[in-house]
């Protein structure tokens, strides 16, 4: 199988080279040529098989002969050492925790999967990649710890100025070694911006390989597909629906590419917070970015989300779109009178991200009761413990990942605009 530029004007490249690049030539994103439906077997009998099988076979179509067998699962074994949880709070009503690895957010798995297959692919040559990343809060962490001295790649994390919580911008900033943060005066599309912008931008092409590590890239963004096979090994039921708080709509497309890869799936409900670009698009047609608004729910402060395009590619016209996907949005306000409720009703504490997928699932079930809800809960309550706290009144305990980073010093770089990032790239040297 072979990646084509959603564009349409680059030719079509295998994985080795659909990550290395990031985005195609023609400034598309890459989007597998064909998708084939996994063995109904497989599908009907996933309590047999082990995560990293299950990932295997999840995943090897993508991959095509770039690793073999024996590596990839290597790779995929030093991927997913955690567990997933699925825990029942109501009666339909599931959460599935995918906050239990390094950085405590979900998109430890993406990033550890694509600097795993970087690193084995620059085994044996000399050439360094820069791996260029925007951050929301929690993609920079997960992208810094899983590259951390991985040999022949140097990380510029680009971060937005006073929009990411304390936490996250301590995982950012004090890594050291081969990461370097930067702290852009603007927002998370700011940020985003830069990033298409410099793999463009020939001067800095011809100084440094660049790789980009949004989930633009296949490498990050089809692992995720993962969660999908977990929920329903655990969960074994039809009539399922999944609610999944929606940013750059990196993990809801893996989770349509887990439908189209034949797992029993009903719909999905894309979360967001009130940067609303897609519930909007469902009620006009027309995707319409406004200004990016600062919320509690900082990963998903996206008004243009990336991935969208792959979601509109995999559906023939927006009625078939509508039957696989409904999209809801809430603000801070309702996003903490549901933390306050599941608190007080469960004792069970979400961060502000599984919130908004939890009032999406709620929301959908009202019309559909039959229905068995999975709502994804993609990071730890900790990351956001200020608001949270604030409105349970508890102290949460702090995991021992995170208090060894608190005393460490922040180190960045301040950026103002697209020339001064370019001029201060052009004087790094990581030689
Ligand atoms: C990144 C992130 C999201 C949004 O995921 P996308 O794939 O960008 O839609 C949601 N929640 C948390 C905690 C995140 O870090």
């Amino acid at each position: 199988m072979l990646f084509r530029s959603l564009n349409g004007h680059s030719k079509r490249v295998n994985f080795e080279t659909a990550l290395k690049k990031g985005l195609a030539e023609d400034g598309g994103l890459f989007f597998p040529e064909q998708i084939s439906p996994l063995n109904k077997d497989f599908i009907n009998n996933l309590e047999k098989y082990s995560n990293i099988d299950i990932a295997y076979e999840v995943i090897k179509q993508f991959i095509g002969d770039s690793i073999n067998e024996t590596d990839l699962k290597e790779i995929l074994s030093n991927t997913i050492d955690f567990d997933f949880p699925l825990i029942n709070l109501e009666n339909n009503v599931y959460s599935l925790e995918l906050f239990h690895g390094p950085t405590l957010a979900f998109k430890d798995v993406g990033a550890r999967f694509m600097a795993n297959c970087l690193g084995y692919f620059n085994k044996n040559e000399d050439k360094t990649n820069t791996v260029l990343v925007a951050t929301s809060g929690d993609t920079g962490a997960a992208v810094a710890n899983g590259f951390f001295k991985v040999k022949g790649t140097n990380v510029i994390i680009l971060y937005p100025k006073n929009k990411v919580s304390e936490i996250q911008e301590r995982q950012l900033t004090t890594n050291g070694n081969n990461i370097t943060a930067l702290r852009v005066q603007g927002s998370f599309d700011d940020c985003q911006k830069m990033v298409k912008n410099a793999f463009v931008d020939k001067e800095l092409n011809n100084k440094f390989n660049l790789t980009s590590a949004n989930s633009i890239n296949v490498a990050r963004w089809l692992p995720q597909a993962f969660y999908y096979f977990y929920a329903i090994k655990k969960l074994k039921k039809n009539n399922l629906v999944f609610s999944v708080p929606s940013g750059n709509f990196g993990n809801i497309c893996a989770g349509l590419i887990a439908m189209k890869l034949g797992l029993p799936i009903d719909h999905f409900i894309a979360s967001t917070n009130v940067n609303d670009t897609i519930p909007r698009y469902f009620k006009s047609q027309v995707i319409s970015p406004k200004r990016t608004i600062q919320t509690i729910s900082n990963a998903m402060d996206v008004s243009n989300p990336s991935n969208f395009v792959r979601i509109q590619e995999m559906f023939k016209n927006f009625e078939d779109l509508s039957s696989s996907l409904s999209s809801y949005s809430f603000n801070d306000d309702q996003t903490l009178k549901a933390v306050i409720k599941i608190y007080e009703d469960k004792k069970y504490i979400m961060d502000p991200h599984g919130a908004i997928g939890y009032l999406g699932l709620k929301k959908y079930l009202i019309n559909n009761p039959k229905k068995i809800g999975v709502f994804l809960e993609t990071a730890h309550p900790i990351k956001f413990s200020k608001h949270i706290e604030n409105s349970i009144n508890v102290k949460l305990e702090i995991p021992q990942t995170i208090n060894k980073i608190l005393s460490k010093k922040k180190t960045y770089i301040d950026i103002e605009n697209y020339s001064d990032f370019k001029s201060k790239m052009l004087n790094m040297d990581f030689n």
